[in-house]
């Protein structure tokens, strides 16, 4: 097929926080924003309404500048997001901590960087809303039907839409999540390993105020979080195992609250519920390879990691701004919109996003495994590591630096400001 005849240049598969937000980001890039892209988004996502979603993301400082650099940032309206000041994390067996009296407890503190904040809490379907906003304000055309399959030819890659449509794209991105279709079609592995945990999430309100303070207690079956949100309460995420998530499920508001109350150690005083419930079962998932000719997956289609450390959704923003700057560049180096779904482009993103993700899903990982344990030897290096992170400024500063998304190789948009 001669590439004229081709329909799109770039396709993107799925439209959640990550897909959407890679969409706007090509479409305002100076250099690829001539190119024709399109998205395909399975759900139809209605507007957020003044009720916080039962899913809410700690949205890093890396995030906010990506979101910011497409436009989509000022689309989510003020009083959605939650700034974060402090983070304060402790462990099961240490007295629960507060603001002035942070011994045992592990405090980090946007004021100690000279940051306005460490972050923000967000519902998801806020910024995938945003995100989506930004790209029909940038003329994107949208398919809101499912991707059922894509076959990659030598010139083209055909795709198959649930609606009976077929289309052709010269590149497609398979943004698809942790079940990801266009991923099989690839023909790409995931490694994937269950936690044997479950996240029960949950909104609640507290005796006390969160003073704009994310609060993680580590227990052994997981870690217990509370993320503060803008109206004062505040959003639980408790990691445990898959049967005692179960039983939380099924307890009444009363008997939830006494359970939440209990495995926070009562550290924001006493909990009233006040909202749904939900729970979903964590994987680790990594592929081996991010690309194949005409083909490459960014966010969850490509990697699952824990949510301990709040670092999901912040990787595949990262994905989708080094992706979009490694076409920029060789697009501005002279190679044509078809030359840009070749392989030896690809593999530059490859490289460089597979090695900042294993890292992180590794320190994840590791974090998850050295902290939901209750052999009393792993008990006392843990403590042992908190305080020594909690005592060397550098060792802080490191990870402070982590949580804001700003270390390591990250792309122009993120350092840029
Ligand atoms: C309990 C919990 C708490 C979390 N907290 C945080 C946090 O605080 N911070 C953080 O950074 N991360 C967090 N995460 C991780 C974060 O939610 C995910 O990393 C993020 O949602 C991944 O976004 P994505 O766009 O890559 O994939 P998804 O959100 O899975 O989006 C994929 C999209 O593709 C669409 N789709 C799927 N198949 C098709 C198809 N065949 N055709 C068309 N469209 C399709 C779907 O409808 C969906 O919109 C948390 C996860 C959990 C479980």
């Amino acid at each position: 097929m001669n590439k004229h005849q081709l329909d799109f240049d770039i396709v993107i598969c799925g439209g959640g926080m990550v897909g959407a937000t890679l969409t706007a980001l090509l479409a305002t890039d100076r250099h690829l924003k001539s190119l024709r892209i399109a998205l395909i988004e399975a759900q139809i996502l209605s507007p957020p309404t003044d009720e916080v979603d039962v899913r809410v993301s700690a949205i890093s400082r890396a995030s906010e500048r990506i979101l910011s650099h497409c436009g989509a940032w000022s689309l989510i309206q003020p009083s959605r997001r939650c700034a974060y000041q402090d983070m304060m994390v402790w462990d099961g067996e240490s007295i629960a901590p507060d603001l002035n009296n942070t011994q045992l407890a592990l405090h980090f503190s946007a004021a100690s960087m000279a940051e306005p904040n460490l972050g923000y809490i967000i519902a998801n379907n806020c910024v995938q809303w945003a995100a989506l906003e930004r790209c029909n304000q940038l003329g994107v055309t949208r398919f809101a039907t499912a991707l059922s399959s894509v076959k990659f030819e030598e010139t083209h890659a055909l795709i198959q839409l649930n609606d009976g449509r077929s289309i052709t794209a010269s590149l497609v991105v398979g943004a698809d999540g942790t079940k990801s279709v266009s991923r099989d079609c690839a023909d790409i592995k995931a490694h994937v390993k269950s936690y044997e945990q479950s996240a029960l999430v949950i909104h609640v309100r507290t005796e006390h105020p969160h003073q704009h303070t994310a609060w993680q207690r580590f227990l052994s079956a997981g870690p217990i979080a509370f993320l503060p949100l803008n109206d004062g309460r505040s959003s639980i995420v408790w990691t445990t195992t898959p049967d005692h998530a179960a039983q939380l499920l099924k307890l009444d508001d009363v008997a939830l609250a006494v359970a939440i109350g209990h495995a926070s150690d009562y550290v924001l005083g006493d909990i009233e519920i006040a909202g749904v419930r939900a729970a979903f079962p964590l994987q680790f998932a990594h592929v081996d390879e991010y690309c194949r000719p005409r083909f490459v997956l960014v966010g969850d289609a490509a990697h699952s990691i824990h949510p301990l450390a709040g670092q999901g959704v912040n990787l595949g923003m990262m994905d989708a701004a080094s992706l979009v700057q490694v076409l920029s560049d060789a697009h501005q180096a002279g190679a044509s919109a078809d030359a840009l779904s070749e392989l030896h482009v690809l593999r530059r993103f490859e490289r460089w996003r597979k090695s900042e993700n294993t890292v992180a899903l590794g320190m994840v990982d590791t974090l998850n495994r050295l902290f939901s344990n209750d052999n009393m030897t792993v008990g006392m290096v843990r403590r042992t590591g908190l305080r020594a992170v909690e005592n060397v400024p550098m060792l802080k500063r490191f990870f402070t630096q982590h949580a804001l998304g700003i270390a390591g190789d990250a792309p122009r948009m993120v350092k840029a400001v």
